[in-house]
């Protein structure tokens, strides 16, 4: 009998391992656990713009997800509880990502019905500075009447420089920036919380966090008691961002045929779109703002959008 190997959400990673899901199935009986779509956040902001006419990313038409959603899990019994009853795995990897904080509209999961609400918003109002929010106040902006951007500070992992030439080009473009703390019932129209994400309750509740941390892995992506569970994305606390659960997604297709090679984490280029035409490329502490880092973007998330539509 094959090992049993279930596929938990459809995170920008477990994209990736579904894409080899021919060369799994010569080694494991597979089981997937979630969704038939999802949003590519690398692109949703593109489709506020009014530049791209969709984000969602979909399951292969020839798997058949065995439940929707995980509600629990007993890493001990190797048992994933679903709204189907109990689905038992060998080896299992979680792709569920995390969630927004909580202040109004969550960004985190995003739903077409999340999308859907900005879409149609003629007011909006971004919570967080960070690049999320940066870009979306600027994609936003593009189709609204009101934008407000509520920040303690704007970007602040870039240099200062490029921040205030940011804030500059989110001003003119028509955003009002509100440096300072966000208080419930402050918001102009939808409410949008890009202040990052946090834990899932169930993460500490299935043994595999401390309460409210993210999961610790070993550097073979796989957990450091529950060698069985490897988990890529947002969950895992070594990974930073959608390019991380990309290529955490691609590591962990690998491991599971067969590579021995452990994950090696580096520093991931990121490129948010400002004005139209343009975009704001960062690599470290190295930026570029123009119309080269624009081209590239899209090229990017359009070739990801149709190979997984
Ligand atoms: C506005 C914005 C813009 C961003 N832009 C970029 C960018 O340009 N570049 C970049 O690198 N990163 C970007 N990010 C970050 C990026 O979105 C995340 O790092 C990335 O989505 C993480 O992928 P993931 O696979 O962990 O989770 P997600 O992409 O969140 O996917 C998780 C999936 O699991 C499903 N799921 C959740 N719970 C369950 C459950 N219990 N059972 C079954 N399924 C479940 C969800 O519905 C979803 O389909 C952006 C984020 C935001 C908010």
């Amino acid at each position: 009998m094959k090992p049993r190997l279930v596929l938990v959400g459809l995170g920008h990673g477990q994209l990736e391992i579904l894409a080899r899901l021919d060369a799994l199935h010569e080694r494991y009986d597979v089981q997937y656990i979630g969704g038939r779509e999802t949003i590519y956040t690398g692109a949703f902001p593109q489709v506020i713009a009014g530049e791209m006419e969709s984000a969602t990313t979909r399951l292969r038409p020839d798997v058949t997800p065995v439940a929707n959603r995980l509600i629990g899990l007993d890493p001990d019994a190797r048992i994933v509880e679903t709204e189907h009853g109990q689905v038992g795995y060998d080896l299992l990897v979680l792709a569920t990502g995390a969630k927004s904080r909580g202040l109004g509209t969550g960004l985190k999961p995003m739903t077409s019905y999340v999308l859907d609400d900005i879409v149609n918003s003629e007011a909006v109002t971004v919570v967080g500075g960070g690049k999320a929010g940066v870009e979306l106040a600027f994609a936003c902006i593009r189709q609204k009447r009101r934008v407000t951007l509520y920040a303690r500070r704007l970007l602040p992992e870039l240099p200062r420089r490029v921040a205030k030439r940011m804030a500059r080009r989110l001003v003119r473009s028509g955003v009002t920036i509100i440096l300072g703390p966000f208080q419930p019932g402050q918001g102009d129209g939808l409410v949008l919380d890009a202040t990052g994400v946090v834990a899932d309750d169930w993460w500490s509740a299935a043994g595999l966090a401390e309460e409210a941390a993210f999961i610790e892995t070993e550097d073979d992506l796989r957990h450091p008691v529950y060698r069985d569970i490897f988990v890529t994305g947002d969950m895992a606390a070594r990974l930073n961002g959608g390019v991380d659960a990309v290529r955490s997604g691609r590591h962990v297709a690998r491991l599971l045929l067969g590579t021995k090679r452990p994950f090696k984490s580096r520093t991931s280029l990121n490129i948010l779109l400002t004005t139209p035409g343009q975009a704001l490329l960062t690599y470290g502490k190295l930026t570029w703002h123009g119309r080269l880092p624009f081209w590239l973007k899209r090229t990017i998330d359009r070739r990801y959008v149709e190979r997984f539509t």
